[in-house]
């Protein structure tokens, strides 16, 4: 089976495993100029060298059996490791949290710089008669033909355009799905900001904020990241990077109680798709179209449930029984 995968995310990078692990021919494609999706890590040059920021996801959980099993694979190959701080069961990507996607994403035909904006079953008329040669894709201005399955792996809201277009069930599912935005803040210090604090949550306007190098396998520059809960970017969705920035940064002040030290670089990401609070439904496979998607959406707003759903689709769509274990792959 040849099968396109849209989107090289936590979800659809876990799908592609568990399909080449069988043998069939994978090619991944995402918008981005690199891997990350939602567990990226975003550096940024200062005076004083180049600080990182882990701007999305900031830890995972990993609580089912077959994703321990995962993530024991991946710690022993050196992309993760525990922090125990916000959670005894934390864990990082190291040296960054895309280090995981990386990893996963180097393993695979990955085509990045991708963006699809187009699927459709492709045919030709030959003899009088119609014959279908599967789905194709157009990424950018390339069309990309011959693919037996596609697999959409990216947030609902993106899904959706192409599902209303090919399968007016899955689209009817997917509409349920609402996903809500964070703001994210990245702060590089000229010093470490005083105090004993590396971490802090709910705090008026932030949901979660942290010292980056506090992470495992980080050092460097003093860099915080701050996420706005969700009514907050909600209320703020279209103001500017820099609106954003310094309003988080008074607001970062005022929950550590501080004077900061001096401010050496400051931007913000806009995550529009950043939560959703889960479908429950693992993943939507349509076997006579061979149209599937996976996503954390489908589960819940996490990076252990984007895994197990696109395990679930690859499941899926090789018909393989539910109590069938797959096993973990290296990194
Ligand atoms: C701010 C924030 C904080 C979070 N904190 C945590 C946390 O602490 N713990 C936790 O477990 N989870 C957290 N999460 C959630 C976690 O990041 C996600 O659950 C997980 O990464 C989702 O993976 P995914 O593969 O489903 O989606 P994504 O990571 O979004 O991957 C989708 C991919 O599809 C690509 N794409 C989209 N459209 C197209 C297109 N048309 N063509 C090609 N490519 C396309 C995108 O570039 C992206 O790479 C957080 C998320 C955010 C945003």
């Amino acid at each position: 089976m040849r099968i396109a995968i849209v989107g090289a995310g936590m979800a659809g990078l876990s799908c592609a495993d568990a399909l080449s692990a069988i043998g069939c021919g994978v090619t991944v494609f995402d918008k981005a100029r690199g891997p990350g999706g939602r567990m990226s890590t975003r550096r940024i040059d200062t005076p004083l060298g180049q600080a990182t920021f882990d701007h999305g996801a900031q830890y995972f959980t990993a609580r089912a059996p077959g994703f321990r099993a995962q993530v024991d694979a991946w710690e022993k190959c050196g992309v993760v490791s525990p922090w125990p701080l916000p959670a005894s069961d934390a864990w990082i990507g190291t040296p960054g949290m895309n280090a995981i996607i990386k990893a996963m994403a180097g393993e695979r035909d990955v085509r990045w710089n991708s963006p699809v904006d187009r699927i459709e079953r492709d045919g030709e008329q030959r003899g009088g008669e119609q014959r279908d040669e599967g789905w194709r894709l157009r990424a950018g201005t390339v069309w990309f033909t011959g693919f037996d399955a596609v697999v959409l792996a990216v947030p609902a809201e993106q899904a959706l355009p192409f599902l209303s277009l090919h399968d007016f069930a899955m689209a009817r599912e997917v509409m349920l799905a609402r996903s809500q935005p964070c703001w994210t803040a990245m702060f590089a210090f000229a010093d470490r900001v005083p105090g004993a604090i590396d971490m802090l949550r709910d705090a008026g306007p932030i949901g979660w904020a942290a010292r980056n190098a506090a992470k495992p396998g980080r050092s460097g520059v003093e860099g915080w990241v701050v996420q706005a809960r969700a009514d907050w970017s909600t209320r703020h969705l279209e103001y500017s990077v820099g609106e954003i920035a310094a309003l988080l940064l008074d607001e970062l002040a005022a929950a550590l109680g501080i004077d900061l030290p001096e401010l050496i670089a400051a931007s913000a990401h806009r995550w529009r798709y950043a939560m959703s609070a889960g479908l429950g439904l693992g993943a939507l496979w349509n076997a006579e179209s061979g149209l599937g998607v996976c996503g954390d959406w489908l589960l819940g707003p996490r990076v252990e449930c984007a895994w197990l759903s696109g395990q679930e689709l690859a499941r899926q769509i090789l018909d393989v029984p539910p109590d069938v274990a797959q096993g973990p792959r290296a990194g």
